[in-house]
C-alpha cells in the first residue's frame, strides 16, 4: 500500500471484470490497500471438466498477486499444460485451456462449494492465502449466467468467448439468475459503510462484465443509493477497445464506440467518465464532468498513475469536496 496517499481517502468500492478491470484494480489496491473492496462479475463462470470456473475472479486474483501471465494475458505466470496434453490423448474437451497450476484453484473452489462453502467465502479464503490485501468479492453467490444472442441461438458466455472467439454477431444480452441473485452480505455493507468515498466502474466490457455486476438488484439499488462520486473508466481509446470485442459488440448493437456512448451506456449509474487523449475531442458530447489522461495501462506504474487520477477526479466530484485535502506526495 502507498503510504503517502490519504488515509482519509476513505473506502473505495470498484467494479471489475476480467484482464482490462484486473489492471486499475491493481492500481487501487496499491493505493488503498484494504480500503479498496472489489464486487467481480460471475457471469462468465461455468462448469467444466467437473469443475466450477471464475475466469473474472481468478484473473483479479492472479494481477493482485503479481501472479497473472502477462505474456498470455490470462492465466498464471510459469504455467505448463501438462494436463491439457494428456486430457487431449484420452479425447476430453480441450477448448477452455487450464494449465496445471491454474487447475489448483478450480479443484479447491469445486471442492469447497460441494462442502456447501459460498463463493465469497471461498473467496475471501483465497485473498489471504494470495497475500491481498484489498477485500474481493463475486457479485453475488448465487449462480448468474450471461447468454448471448447471435443468429445462431442463443450461446452460453465461454461458448461465445472462447469456443467461438466471439465470431457470432451480438445480437443481445441477457443475465440468467440476475433479477433473483443477492449480492452477498459484504457487498451491501460495502456499498451502505459511511466511510464510502467513491464507486468506480473499472475500464472492463461494458456489456459482458459490468452489466452483469449492475444486473444483481441490490447492487444496482445500493449503488443507485450510496450519496458518492461513480466514475468510470472508459474501455474505448481511440474509438477501439485495446482487446476483446468490446468494439465489435457496439458494432453489432449499432452504437458507436465513443465515449459519448459509453457515458449513455451507464447514464443513470455514473457521475463522471475518464477518457484517453485519443478521445478528447469527444469531450464536450459527453453528458457529464469527464477527466482526459492517457488511460492505456502498460505497466505497473501506469496502472497505480491511472488509479491516482481516477480517485482525484471523484474527490473532485465529491459533494464535500472541498472537505478532503489530498496531500498525495506529501
Ligand atoms: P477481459 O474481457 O477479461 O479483458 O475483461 P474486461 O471486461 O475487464 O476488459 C475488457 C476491456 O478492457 C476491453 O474493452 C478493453 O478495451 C479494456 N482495456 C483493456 N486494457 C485497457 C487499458 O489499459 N486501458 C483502458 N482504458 N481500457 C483497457
Amino acid at each position: 500500500m502507498n503510504k503517502s496517499y490519504p488515509e482519509r481517502a476513505g473506502r473505495v468500492v470498484a467494479l471489475c471484470g476480467g484482464v482490462g478491470g484486473a489492471k486499475l484494480a491493481f492500481g487501487l489496491a496499491h493505493i488503498l490497500g484494504n480500503d479498496l473492496t472489489l464486487l467481480v462479475n460471475t457471469g462468465d463462470d461455468f462448469e467444466h471438466l467437473g469443475l466450477t470456473v471464475s475466469p473474472d475472479i481468478d484473473t483479479v486474483l492472479y494481477t493482485l498477486s503479481g501472479l497473472a501471465n502477462r505474456e498470455l494475458g490470462w492465466g498464471r505466470q510459469g504455467e505448463s499444460w501438462n494436463f491439457m496434453e494428456a486430457l487431449s490423448t484420452l479425447g476430453g474437451e480441450t477448448w477452455f485451456r487450464l494449465g496445471d497450476r491454474d487447475l489448483a484453484i478450480h479443484v479447491e473452489r469445486t471442492r469447497r462449494l460441494r462442502a456447501g462453502e459460498t463463493l465469497s467465502t471461498i473467496t475471501s479464503s483465497m485473498v489471504d492465502h494470495f497475500g491481498i490485501e484489498a477485500r474481493v468479492f463475486p457479485m453475488s453467490d448465487q449462480k448468474v449466467s450471461t447468454v448471448v444472442a447471435t443468429p445462431e441461438g442463443p450461446l452460453p458466455f465461454q461458448r461465445y468467448f472462447v469456443e467461438r472467439r466471439c465470431a457470432p454477431r451480438v445480437a443481445g444480452i441477457t443475465f440468467q439468475g440476475a433479477v433473483e441473485a443477492d449480492a452477498p452480505p459484504q457487498v451491501i455493507s460495502a456499498l451502505n459503510d459511511p466511510a464510502l468515498r467513491t464507486i468506480i466502474i473499472c475500464p472492463s466490457n461494458p456489456y459482458l462484465s459490468i452489466d452483469p455486476i449492475l444486473a444483481v438488484p441490490g447492487i444496482r439499488s445500493g449503488i443507485e443509493r450510496a450519496d458518492v462520486p461513480v466514475i468510470a473508466v472508459s474501455p474505448i481509446i481511440g474509438g477501439k477497445a485495446v482487446k476483446g470485442p468490446t468494439a465489435k459488440i457496439m458494432a453489432e448493437l449499432a452504437v458507436p464506440a465513443t465515449s459519448k456512448a459509453i457515458a449513455e451506456h451507464y447514464g443513470g449509474v455514473i457521475d463522471g467518465l475518464v477518457i484517453d487523449h485519443a478521445d478528447a475531442d469527444d469531450r464536450e458530447t459527453v453528458n457529464c464532468p469527464v477527466h482526459v489522461t492517457t488511460s492505456l495501462m502498460t505497466s505497473d506504474e501506469d496502472r497505480i498513475r491511472l488509479a491516482g487520477e481516477v480517485l482525484d477526479f471523484a474527490y473532485r466530484l465529491a459533494p464535500n469536496a472541498e472537505a478532503i485535502t489530498l496531500r498525495r506526495g506529501q
